[in-house]
Parts: structure tokens; C-alpha cells; sequence
């Protein structure tokens, strides 16, 4: 009789949670011990981490609690932070134990680059997980809080900086531009004493977008306060301060809250693990493995897959990391019965960047822009059937979006 195949999968945001739930279908209990590792005991949605962040929708609804989506009964569950992995020695490293693998999902999630910009990793707040976001939200009330506290009034602590102009730090400024008149209101301050900056370093915001869609996304974020200055690469961080360079010239700007959404890499635990990488993330073979481990997968944000057609990487997306772990899930089942392994082929259904609770633009199915109530309305119809598909429709209506026209 064959040995039980012990599967153990790292990381609980879109790819692990929903490799898991598919293995618990597709395997029975005397196939394989399934091992689900995560350093918290809730699944969160990092596509909300923005309305966490900027205060416009709590934490609470973001978070999953990994015990309703995930029959305990047949997975494994190992609340407990990795610290490192040991391919030579098929082991996983834990802050509490070590565990062994024979098949390991790596699907660990991303980090914020800053790449080597002084002070920012110190002095920026970054947008990467429930505490993160947490942090932020807490941070500007303690600063509108404070500001008419203080004996000298300090106009750095109502300047919100948010470096970058990709996804992330426009759908940031957009949640920012509803929360800042509520807290206005909330702490007798004046709405026209705060500015909320967005810093780019390409001449234009949301670079993926087309030309007509950007025009509307400025035009939207403008109207409700936000100013731009594109061109303006960061230069340094410091607690007080953000200094940037544009047209050769050095310019600052007085602030305590620096916003730092230019980048994101694959959670270095990959890298350190000695697996090969191309800036941090495993590009993986068609069938999701590891190019030197046949029973190492590598997904979601930690894996680098690129487009046949162009040779340019896929951006990272929960959108791919949900696609790959039905081919991921297919496949670990693949190596314990001995069946084909599938080649993973995305389908890119679209990109959808809310600018706010009221507004969004997007590009869907390659074709079609939508701006305004139509594109949220899509972004909302995305996020559900993603619960659905988690957590079925008691876990719809306890944290789906359904203000699809407002
Ligand atoms: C503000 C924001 C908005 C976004 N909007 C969109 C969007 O609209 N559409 C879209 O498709 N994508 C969006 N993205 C990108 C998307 O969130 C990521 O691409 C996606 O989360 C990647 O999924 P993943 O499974 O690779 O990792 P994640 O979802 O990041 O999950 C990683 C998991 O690993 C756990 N973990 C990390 N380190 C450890 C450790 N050492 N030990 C144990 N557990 C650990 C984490 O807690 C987490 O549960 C957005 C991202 C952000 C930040």
C-alpha cells in the first residue's frame, strides 16, 4: 500500500485558500493529509486592503475566518507564521515547528518594494495586510486628532502623500477623497487645510488604462480634492517630510503620513529559500512547479508567469491566483494518482480600478471601457462571485458589496 502523500500549502489569501478548498473535494482522507500553514487564523481580502486603510470600510468585513470556509475535518490547519524553506530537506520552518512536505503549494503573497529609497521603509506606511491597513486608518484619525491639540499648529499632519499612481495607490486616494470630509467634520477641521497628494514617477497615473479612462479617473480624483504631480520620483522619506526630484529640481513636501504604493514583490521567504528567481518571484514551469523542485508549486504572487504573446510578465493579480489554483489543485491531484499535469493559460477577464465608493473605470474582456457606476457595478458583481465561490451564499450575504448604483 502507498504511504499517505503529505500535501502542505503556505499562505491563505486568494491562491492557497482556494487550492485548499478544492483538494478537500478532489482527495479523500486515506489519499492525503492536507496541511493548510497561515499566519493568521482568517483569510483576508487584499483587493480591500485601500477601504480598510483609508477608514471607509472595516477591517472586519476583509476578513474571513479560515474555520467557516475550510472543513477542519479534512485539512489540517497550522496557525503559525513560516520562516523559511527547506527544499533539500522537503521541511517548512515555522515560528512553533517544523514540519515535512512531500508536495508543497507555495502561495505566500506579495510585499511592498521600496526599492532601496532611504527612509521609507522606516517612515512610509505601506498597504500589505488587515494590520498594516489597520495602522494607517489609525494613524491619520491620531493626527486629525491631534492637530488642534498641539500648542503650534503642524499642517504636515493634515498632508496625505500616496507614492505611485499604479492601481494601488489610485484606488487608495480615491477611498481617501470619500473619508477625508467625514473626518473633517468629525475633528472641526476645515476640509481646504488637508491635501491629499498623489506622487508618480511616469508622466501619467494608471499606466495600463487607456488614455480616455485616464483623462476621467484624474478629472473624477481632481474634483474631490486630490492633486497630482506626475514626473516626481521619491527620493527620500523621512518622518516629517517626503522629498522628491522633478524637472532635475528638489522639492519637498511637509507631511507625517507618506503613503508607499509604488511597488510590491514576492514575499522574500521564496528567494531565501534558495529557489530560482527573477526579481524575488519563481518564474514556474506551464504546470505551476518549481523549475528545480517537481513537487515545489509556486503561485499567485510569488510566481512569474509571462504573456506568450508579448514576453512580458503578468501583472499580479488575485484575479490569476484564484485562476491558477484550479491547475495547481488539478495537478498535486495529478502527481499522487500519477494523471497528466495541466499547463496553466490565464484569461485575463479585465481590470477594474475603483476611484472611490461611487466611481471606478475599467477594461474588460480586453474591449470594453466602463467608467463610473457600470464599472463599479462590475467590480462589485467580481467581488461576490468570488465569495460565492469561497464561502458559498450564507458568506455572500454576510460580507458581499451589494450598493452596486452608488
Ligand atoms: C489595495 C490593493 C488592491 C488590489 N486590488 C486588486 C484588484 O482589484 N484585482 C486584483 O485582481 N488584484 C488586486 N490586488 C492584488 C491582489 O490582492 C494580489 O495579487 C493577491 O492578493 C495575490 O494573491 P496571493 O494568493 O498570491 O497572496 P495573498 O492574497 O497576499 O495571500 C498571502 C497569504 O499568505 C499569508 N502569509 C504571508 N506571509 C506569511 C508567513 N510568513 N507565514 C504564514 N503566512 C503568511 C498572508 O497572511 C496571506 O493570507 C490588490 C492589492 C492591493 C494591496
Amino acid at each position: 500500500m502507498h504511504k499517505k502523500k503529505n500535501i502542505v500549502i503556505l499562505g491563505a489569501g486568494y491562491g492557497g485558500i482556494m487550492t485548499t478548498k478544492k483538494l478537500q473535494k478532489m482527495l479523500r482522507g486515506h489519499e492525503a493529509e492536507i496541511t493548510l500553514v497561515n499566519i493568521n487564523d482568517y483569510h483576508y481580502q487584499a483587493t480591500w486592503l485601500h477601504e480598510n486603510a483609508a477608514g471607509t470600510l472595516h477591517h472586519d468585513r476583509s476578513r474571513v475566518d479560515i474555520k467557516d470556509v475550510i472543513d477542519l475535518d479534512k485539512v489540517n490547519f497550522i496557525k503559525d507564521r513560516v520562516l523559511c524553506i527547506k527544499p533539500e530537506k522537503k521541511t517548512v520552518k515555522l515560528e512553533r515547528q517544523e514540519i515535512g512536505y512531500d508536495i508543497l503549494v507555495v502561495a505566500l503573497g506579495f510585499e511592498a518594494a521600496t526599492f532601496g529609497i532611504p527612509g521609507l521603509e522606516e517612515h512610509a506606511f505601506t498597504i500589505s495586510d488587515i494590520n498594516s491597513a489597520r495602522l494607517l486608518r489609525e494613524h491619520l484619525e491620531y493626527n486629525f486628532a491631534l492637530y488642534h491639540n498641539e500648542r503650534e499648529k503642524n499642517s504636515a499632519r493634515l498632508n496625505i502623500v500616496v507614492g505611485g499612481g499604479g492601481f494601488t495607490g489610485i484606488e487608495y486616494i480615491g477611498e481617501l477623497a470619500n473619508r477625508i470630509p467625514r473626518l473633517c467634520e468629525e475633528y472641526d477641521i476645515e476640509k481646504s487645510q488637508v491635501r491629499m497628494i498623489n506622487l508618480e514617477a511616469t508622466p501619467s497615473i494608471l499606466p495600463n488604462f487607456d488614455q480616455q479612462l485616464i483623462e476621467y479617473a484624474t478629472n473624477s480624483l481632481e474634483a474631490r480634492g486630490v492633486e497630482f504631480i506626475t514626473g516626481a520620483v521619491v527620493k527620500e522619506c523621512r518622518p516629517d517630510r517626503i522629498i522628491y526630484e522633478k524637472d532635475g529640481k528638489e522639492e519637498e513636501v511637509p507631511t507625517m503620513t507618506t503613503v508607499w504604493a509604488a511597488g510590491v514583490k514576492a514575499n522574500s521567504i521564496v528567494e531565501k529559500a534558495g529557489l530560482e528567481t527573477i526579481h524575488g518571484k519563481v518564474e514556474v514551469r506551464k504546470d505551476m512547479r518549481a523549475p528545480e523542485y517537481d513537487e515545489i508549486f509556486v503561485m499567485g504572487d510569488c510566481a512569474l508567469i509571462r504573456n506568450p504573446d508579448t514576453g512580458t510578465p503578468y501583472p499580479p493579480t488575485a484575479q490569476i491566483a484564484i485562476q491558477q489554483s484550479s491547475i495547481v489543485a488539478h495537478n498535486v491531484r495529478s502527481l499522487i494518482h500519477g494523471g497528466e499535469l495541466k499547463d496553466f493559460k490565464p484569461t485575463p477577464l479585465g481590470t477594474i480600478a475603483s476611484l472611490g465608493n461611487n466611481d471606478a473605470v475599467a477594461t474588460v474582456f480586453h474591449r470594453y471601457q466602463l467608467r463610473g457606476w457600470k464599472a463599479t457595478a462590475a467590480k462589485r458583481l467580481s467581488e461576490n462571485r468570488y465569495l460565492l465561490k469561497l464561502g458559498g451564499v450564507s458568506l455572500l450575504m454576510k460580507k458581499g458589496k451589494f450598493n452596486f448604483f452608488y
